[in-house]
């Protein structure tokens, strides 16, 4: 094997990873793979996704990493995220704020997002996150003013992850200076997101695939861990999201809520969200991979377990605190503060973007 001067991490983990006695062929023929540009095979992503605490799964982790720090470097970037709305029309069995939950219901005004959004540009998040459920209230006109407003006032990137829209509409978000959008497809396997989603899984994907050609930084993703799922399936999603052409993936693991239909149905894995997104980094190495809320509702620790996993984003919480209780797309989710984040994320040594740095005072590092 020769030396690899633009992946020298891989390169190196790569050897280190034939040269070990306890790792299996199949994990040093996917190592080799990996290094050399070579994709990975379905059956390789259902090997992988499915490894338990072994060594195959150590190297596994530290070839995520080595391919992380090859193509994105070491920066954890931290992104703001405002849940301006818990009204959506559409009814998704897994999910807390459908239509029919009876739950107490919010819409912040525009001037409220926007005057919430310049606050959290002031931490100097690296995106602005605007999440809400599927409202039509927020029409065309209303989004695209406080998108440029955002803009405007703070430069940061504005992201939105606000369901579906038409692809008319997200040209228009674009244009007004929005340059990311998550729409995740939840799952590829059409029959399982027919059974839990309340939308159509031919217009879902279209509208994913819309992102794309509009260059937007489009980000899919999916719940591990749903009614039926197969470690095939979630291969099959990271496989999609390669292919299509996606720069972010939102993944993380079903996580049941009391008053819907799958209220009785287990949490998904730990295990298998970390080794998806270790899978997902392997196969798109430029990835904008946060290690997701969800993982951290399991248990704390495990979201940050997910920078080991070649995970390079984290999000946390800006909306009011008069809102966010009601924002409850799983129960018991779990609130990330900035500052708790920022310096869990220092003591364990990560660097973080200079704009978040800067923004830090001395006594709040303390
Ligand atoms: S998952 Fe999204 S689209 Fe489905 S009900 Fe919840 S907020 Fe609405």
């Amino acid at each position: 094997m020769y030396a690899n001067y633009l992946n020298p991490e891989t390169f190196k983990e790569t050897e280190r990873i034939l040269k070990s006695d306890d790792v299996s062929d199949a994990m040093k023929k996917i190592s080799e793979k990996v290094l050399m540009g070579t994709t990975l095979s379905r059956g390789e992503f259902v090997y992988l996704l499915g490894l338990k605490d072994s060594p195959d799964r150590k190297a596994l982790f530290r070839l995520a990493n080595a391919v992380r720090h090859d193509n994105v470097g070491e920066t954890v970037f931290v992104k703001g995220i405002i849940e301006f709305s818990n009204y959506c029309k559409r009814d998704c069995a897994y999910c807390g704020i459908g239509a029919s939950c009876k739950i107490k219901r919010y819409r912040m005004r525009p001037d409220e997002i926007v005057k919430v959004a310049i606050d959290s540009a002031k931490h100097g998040i690296d995106t602005i996150i605007l999440q809400s459920g599927e409202d039509p209230f927020y029409t065309t006109d209303v989004l695209i003013d406080i998108i440029k407003k955002i803009r405007n006032h703070t430069r940061r990137p504005v992201s939105l992850s606000i369901g579906e829209r038409t692809p008319k509409e997200l040209e228009l978000f674009k244009k007004a200076g929005a340059s990311k959008y998550l729409l995740k497809q939840e799952t590829v396997n059409s029959r399982i997101f027919k059974s839990v989603h309340g939308s159509d899984y031919e217009v879902r994907i279209s509208l994913l695939k819309a992102l794309v050609k509009l260059g937007y930084i489009a980000g899919g993703g999916d719940i591990i861990g749903l009614p039926g799922q197969t470690l095939g399936d979630i291969a099959d999603d990271i496989i999609f999201m390669r292919d299509i052409g996606v720069k972010m993936a939102g993944i993380g693991p079903f996580i049941p809520t009391q008053n819907t239909p799958l209220e009785n149905y287990p949490s998904g894995s730990a295990d298998v969200t970390l080794n998806a997104y270790a899978c997902t980094r392997l196969a798109i190495p430029t990835i904008f991979l946060p290690t997701t809320t969800a993982l951290g509702t399991l248990d704390p620790g495990l979201q940050y377990k997910g920078f080991e996993a070649g995970c390079n984003v984290i999000m946390v919480n800006f909306t009011p605190d008069k809102y966010r209780q009601v924002y409850r797309i799983y129960d018991n989710k779990r609130k990330v503060e900035f500052y708790e984040t920022v310096q869990e994320l220092l003591k364990r040594g990560k660097k973080l973007s200079f704009s978040v740095m800067k923004s830090l005072k001395e006594e709040e590092l303390v």
